[in-house]
């Protein structure tokens, strides 16, 4: 039953991603942070950086960004519902692996998961695919634009 419950946390911290994410696109003070990451221009090449063990993501501007719209909301969710503790370990993996292995790769295509072609069709278009994780949100929200 420990299984559904964490299905449960995660589509909820999703919808907490989701949103934050949006509003990193539409509060202005957040957007100052957010544009950064997508300033970046991502050539599919695979990148790796160990600074992102330790929290830094590039720039000052990017580490805000990835602190005030996830690390920052994943732990207040977590210190809300501790049993949704393993959300915080996989969001951990996902952080070092985002930026330069998963979401910007064009070679990355996996049907549900939020990450590499989906991703980058919201670097094309900043007013569809929010969803960081899954499509769900973006489908319930309207904001889900189709990848082939
Ligand atoms: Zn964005
Ligand atoms: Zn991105």
């Amino acid at each position: 039953m420990y299984f559904i419950e964490l299905l449960g946390y995660f589509s909820l911290w999703t919808l907490l991603i989701y949103c934050t994410h949006r509003l990193a696109h539409s509060i202005p003070a957040l957007w100052h942070f957010h544009q950064a990451h997508h300033a970046v221009s991502y050539d599919g090449k695979w990148e790796f950086s160990w600074w992102n063990l330790i929290g830094w993501f590039n720039d000052w501007r990017s580490t805000l960004d990835q602190w005030l719209t996830e690390i920052i909301p994943t732990i207040l969710y977590i210190l809300l519902f501790h049993d949704a503790w393993p959300i915080a370990v996989l969001y951990y993996i996902d952080s070092f692996l985002s930026e330069g292995i998963t979401d910007h790769n064009p070679r990355i295509a996996v049907p549900g998961l939020a990450m590499g072609r989906y991703h980058l069709a919201h670097h094309a278009d900043m007013t569809m695919n929010f969803d960081l994780y899954t499509h769900f949100w973006d489908w319930v929200f309207g904001t889900r634009h189709h990848v082939v």
